[in-house]
């Protein structure tokens, strides 16, 4: 018994590799990332938030939210699972890969995710349930939409011209790998 989840057809373009077929979520896995997230708290490593991966059956990476233990903004646990994932696999990506995931992912975890080219999301916990615990997220999907000068943090072009020598140089290069 489980969850099936369609693929929206532009991630179908997206993820080439998986034919959009139905991902059947397992509810023992999204228990293991519930379970993740509430140890998290008892043992105050961080916040309510815990992730596993899971390939063909097994999980082969967890994550857990480690900002206030490690110093790091962007260890949520989404990032820390898909780089445990990334490391096992040795692999820059998650093709083939389901990722469960104790909360609605925030916006900087939704596009890791997406940038992992996963096969499907699973979540437990939903936005409106992490900002009613503190953790609100939704003034970052609100950011991303407005203009660069109507933003919170300054963000100014500079040096654009200087700049493009990389992208030039990327071109140039025929050895590289794409991703
Ligand atoms: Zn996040």
């Amino acid at each position: 018994m489980g969850i099936r989840v369609k693929y929206p057809p532009h991630w179908r373009l997206f993820a080439a590799g998986n034919g959009g077929q139905a991902i059947e979520g397992n509810p023992i896995f999204m228990q293991r990332a519930i379970a993740l997230a509430t140890e998290n708290v008892l043992s105050g490593a961080g916040g309510p938030f815990g992730a596993v991966v899971v390939r063909a059956g097994e999980i082969i990476a967890t994550g857990v939210n480690l900002v206030t233990s490690t110093n790091d903004p962007t260890a949520h646990a989404e990032v820390v699972a898909i780089r445990a994932a990334c490391k096992a696999l040795g692999a820059f990506q998650l093709k083939g890969c389901v990722v469960y995931t104790s909360c609605e992912p925030c916006p900087m975890c939704l596009a890791a995710l997406y940038w992992s080219r996963c096969d499907a999301i699973f979540y437990g916990n939903s936005a409106a349930d992490a900002a009613a615990a503190g953790f609100d997220d939704s003034f970052l999907y609100e950011e991303v939409k407005r203009p660069l000068d109507q933003r919170r943090i300054p963000t100014k072009r500079l040096l654009g011209d200087e700049a493009i020598e990389s992208f030039n140089t990327w071109r140039a290069r025929t050895d590289k790998i794409e991703y």
